[in-house]
């Protein structure tokens, strides 16, 4: 391994987003320490999440942030956003007022995947998956259907953002 190579070396912010109990801090939680809170206050713990991650035979370590539920008084701050290069716009299939509200997370800068979240809810579904795909589309956004709680596409997820920045900062 030459010099070059041992230090390359590649950290990328992540931001999650959307509104508030869609389940961002459990597809983080999932994603990284394989955990679930069934009953999860807004704020469970971590202001972010080192993970790291092979991607094409490359170690890339990915910062995600989770918001501490500042979300539900819509009080984000660009602190939050500064420096990221990748976000997960998460909404709530069994609500449909969270995928409503999908516009006011929308964010140029980033590589974003939108994200359907609960998936396990089948009988509550109120988003049917080709709605989300078409908006996903219409916006230009990667799209994904998700569930914290029985860990389908969570790893996914977050792999699709990471691996669409590394293509194009590589
Ligand atoms: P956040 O406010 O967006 O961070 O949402 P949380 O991660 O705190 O989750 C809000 C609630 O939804 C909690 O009671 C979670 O247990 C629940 N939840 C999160 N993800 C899922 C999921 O995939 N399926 C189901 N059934 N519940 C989930
Ligand atoms: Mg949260």
């Amino acid at each position: 391994v030459s010099e070059e190579e041992k230090t390359e070396d590649y950290l990328f912010k992540i931001v999650l987003v959307g509104d508030s109990a869609v389940g961002k801090s459990n597809l983080l939680a999932r994603f990284a320490r394989d955990e679930f809170y069934p009953n999860s206050k807004s704020t469970i713990g971590v202001e972010f999440q080192t993970q790291k991650m092979d991607i094409n035979g490359k170690e890339i370590k990915a910062q995600i942030w989770d918001t501490a539920g500042q979300e539900r008084f819509r009080a984000v701050t660009s602190a939050y956003y500064r420096g990221a290069v990748g976000a997960l716009l998460v909404y709530d299939i069994s609500r449909r007022q969270t995928f409503d509200s999908i516009g006011r997370w929308l964010n140029e800068l980033h590589i974003t995947i939108l994200v359907g979240n609960k998936t396990d809810l089948k009988d509550a579904r109120e988003v049917p998956t080709a709605e989300g795909k078409a908006l996903a589309e219409a916006q230009g956004l990667f799209f994904m259907e998700t569930s914290a709680l029985d860990s389908s596409n969570v790893a996914a997820a977050f792999q699709t953002v990471v691996k669409e920045i590394y293509n194009i900062l590589s």
